[in-house]
């Protein structure tokens, strides 16, 4: 297959782990005959540097070109004074929007081996496997804004065909997994969540086989700690998205560790590691680039349907979790180039085993 990948590093640890990804990239390509091809762009802060906007239009035009795009993080203190006219984050959203990527996936899994570095009882632990589905185009971060010397208002907005389109995704995902749903609101105080809700009870009724329920997001901050196994897919609006795949992000014991994917109607998508920049680790190798590895896998599987090479990946990454090498915020001493090549080194051994088991069965017959 041939594919064209735009990449935007952005700041701080942005540039590391995007390059490590795309080395496990250039080695799916080679080990199983298929041509990607790259193309490098600005985005956040350094764009804000070198071009004076945090998106430029040439970076806009490339992502909207592409089949998929690999992002790092954007932004850090140098671009964080508040009163600046441009920050690196309006490049983000600016891109989310340009690509109409509406359904933002987050899947939890916490690695036993790694279960110690969660603030979650082992017991608690067990069995989690929660796929977030966040709606990503809409609500207050996207409403009209005011401002005046002693009063604020951000409008959060939400139409049924922005509801229904991210609801039914969620529901798609969760035929292909354990077929339950569970829809986070505000249903006892906001209009835009007796929304979100009529329309979920709605389109319920057209998947009879996924069970479905209902949780204000105040007891699912809870429930989330609690009996965090209890879940299977979980859609909720863009803020309380935010907030909760955060929390739920602390439970697999570090952000370095878990990938994103936010898809529309297309083929393109945009696929990033779910931490921001890190300044306080930036450009010494340490940081952990699990998370943009497995986004990296992501993207074969949801934008370039190559599911064999993505399970691949994952199984990969599930071996160094297990065995080591380690990175600092998961508890060793690795920087990120080594962990990077034990992914690689995996990936191959497990290529080796595949392609062994499938000509053994040839010779079978
Ligand atoms: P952060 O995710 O950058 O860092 C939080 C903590 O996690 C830090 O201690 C950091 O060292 C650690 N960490 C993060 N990624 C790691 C990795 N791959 N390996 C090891 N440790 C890792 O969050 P923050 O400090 O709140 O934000 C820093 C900057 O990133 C801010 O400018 C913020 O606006 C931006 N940000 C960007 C995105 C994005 O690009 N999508 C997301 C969140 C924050």
């Amino acid at each position: 297959m041939k594919a064209h990948i735009v990449t935007l590093p952005g700041d701080g640890v942005g540039p590391e782990v995007t390059a490590a990804a795309v080395a496990v990239l250039e080695a799916v390509a080679a080990r199983y005959g298929h041509e990607f091809s790259f193309d490098e762009q600005a985005i956040g802060g350094c764009a804000i540097d070198a071009f004076g906007e945090p998106l430029p239009a040439a970076a806009l035009a490339a992502c909207k070109q592409a089949d998929a795009v690999l992002l790092g993080a954007v932004g850090g203190p140098k671009w964080s004074d508040p009163n600046a006219p441009v920050r690196p984050e309006q490049g983000l959203l600016a891109l989310r929007a340009a690509l109409g990527v509406y359904a933002n996936l987050r899947p939890l899994q916490v690695h036993p081996a790694l279960a110690a570095l969660s603030p979650l009882k082992n017991e608690k632990l067990k069995n989690v496997d929660v796929l977030f589905v966040r709606e990503l185009t809409g609500g207050a971060y996207f409403g009209a804004k005011t401002r005046t010397a002693d009063t604020a208002t951000d409008e959060c907005k939400y139409t049924v065909a922005e509801v229904e389109r991210v609801v039914r995704r969620a529901f798609d995902l969760a035929r292909d997994r354990h077929r339950h749903v569970t829809s986070v609101d505000k249903a006892n105080v906001l209009e835009t969540s007796r929304l979100w809700r009529s329309t979920v009870q709605r389109i319920a009724a057209d998947y009879p086989d996924v069970k479905v329920e209902h949780q204000l997001v105040d007891s699912m901050a809870m429930l989330l700690l609690t009996q965090p196994s209890r879940y299977d897919v979980v859609v909720t609006e863009n803020l309380f998205g935010d907030i909760l795949t955060d929390e739920a992000a602390a439970l697999a014991g570090s952000l370095g560790l878990l990938p994103s994917a936010s898809l529309g109607e297309g083929r393109n998508g945009l696929y990033e590691p779910i931490h921001g920049s890190a300044p306080d680790i930036a450009g010494q190798n340490v940081a952990n680039p699990t998370g943009a590895i497995l986004s990296a896998a992501m993207l074969l599987r949801h934008s370039l349907q190559l599911e064999a090479e993505a399970a691949a990946i994952e199984a990969a990454v599930d071996q160094v979790l297990s065995q080591g090498p380690h990175t600092r915020d998961i508890g060793g001493q690795a920087s990120t180039t080594q962990l990077r090549d034990a992914v690689l080194a995996a990936f191959e051994e497990h290529a080796d085993t595949a392609e062994a088991f499938f000509s053994g069965a040839r010779a079978c017959g």
